[in-house]
């Protein structure tokens, strides 16, 4: 069977070409796009301004909903929900609602699994599966924004999976995701975040986008990087802030630097006088991330005057900083830790009904 076509992965240029050559005028491209893009609908007999044969045609040969959401799971105080959707294939993913006092951000997923193998993250234990498409992505957001009712203001691409290392879906996604004619969510309000990826930073710094890039540093020094993360072998943080540096000349817009905090590992005074050092004139925000214990590692969480004496001492080194909020052991919050919860679960229950047909069949 032929593999349908993936429509809300499209330009609105492309996708009004594409009607054209199924034989239709070209303003039912923009009326397709506007109920993908703007009204969110799930369903192509929704579209209630197409005409019938168009509908029954799309439906045959085009995918129009991509995520079926599987479960969720709210915080005590309400602000935050952690969702975990099933892609077509089978695949789940995780995604976050954030409520904030300045509006609703959500976190996405870029890939299935992530193969970058950071040694404080849930995500990458079982390798990179597959990158997500423009839609996938997309859909997360469409989704959430449906399920909660509430306008997304914010998105961040800081869920499972390394964004620039799919970085043409990623490209389009943001495209598609600040079009006028879609939710046109503010670029300003766009957050990418990659571990250093450093030739992917220097093309998106030329990309013409006024999204913020977010470089998860996560270390002061080399050594202390390389122990974190297997990517510092690659590129020495010199080399990252340099290519920050370009961003911002090119771009205008400042870095945000992202650091977990691991107790022992990277939060002591020595490593935030280290951090300052690296930071000092640079026009840079530090979010500061109280790691989430992950099962499967031995991390910890620094102790609260820890993480408190790491950013008096950023900031009193004048680096604007801020502790991210922290989403609560009662959902789970570790990155990647629902989806791989979810998995295991399944795979029990199913090794218990194999069981269960072994046990009648003998
Ligand atoms: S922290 Fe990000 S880049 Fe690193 S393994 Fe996890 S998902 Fe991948």
């Amino acid at each position: 069977m032929e593999e349908k076509r993936d429509i809300k992965s499209l330009t609105k240029e492309e996708l009004t070409a594409y009607i054209k050559e199924c034989g239709y005028p070209a303003y039912r491209g923009g009326q397709l796009y506007d109920w993908m893009h703007r009204r969110l609908a799930e369903r192509f007999d929704q579209m209630n301004n197409l005409p019938g044969k168009l509908r029954e045609e799309l439906e045959e040969t085009c995918t129009l909903r991509t995520l079926t959401l599987a479960t969720s799971l709210s915080s005590a105080d309400g602000q935050t929900v952690k969702y975990l959707f099933r892609l077509e294939d089978g695949h789940m993913i995780e995604s976050v609602w954030m409520k904030y006092h300045h509006g609703v951000s959500v976190c996405i997923s870029s890939q299935v699994g992530c193969r970058m193998g950071c040694r404080f993250c849930a995500s990458t234990l079982g390798g990179k599966v597959r990158d997500l498409t423009a839609s996938e992505m997309l859909d997360q957001v469409y989704r959430i924004q449906q399920i909660s009712g509430e306008r997304v203001s914010h998105v961040v691409v800081m869920g499972t999976g390394e964004p620039l290392d799919n970085y043409d879906n990623l490209l389009k996604f943001i495209r598609l995701l600040t079009a006028e004619e879609g939710l046109h969510i503010s670029q300003r309000n766009i957050t990418v975040s990659t571990c250093g990826l450093l030739e992917q930073m220097d093309r998106l710094a030329t990309e013409g986008l006024q999204i913020t890039l977010a470089l998860s540093l996560h270390a002061s020094e080399d050594e202390e990087r390389r122990r974190l993360m297997p990517i510092a072998k690659q590129y020495q943080i010199k080399e990252l802030l340099r290519a920050c540096d370009r961003y911002l000349e090119k771009t205008g817009r400042r870095i945000s630097f992202e650091y977990s905090l691991i107790a022992g590992e990277n939060d002591s005074p020595e490593s935030a006088e280290r951090l300052s050092k690296l930071l000092a004139g640079k026009n840079c925000h530090v979010n500061l991330i109280p790691v989430n214990p992950i099962k499967e590692r031995n991390y910890r969480h620094s102790a609260a005057a820890q993480i408190m004496n790491f950013k008096n001492i950023l900031e009193n080194n004048r680096i604007n900083v801020t502790i991210r909020r922290e989403m609560g052991a009662d959902i789970n919050a570790a990155c990647g830790q629902l989806r791989r919860d979810y998995i295991h679960q399944a795979n029990s229950q199913s090794a218990g009904e194999e069981n269960k047909r072994g046990n009648y069949s003998s």
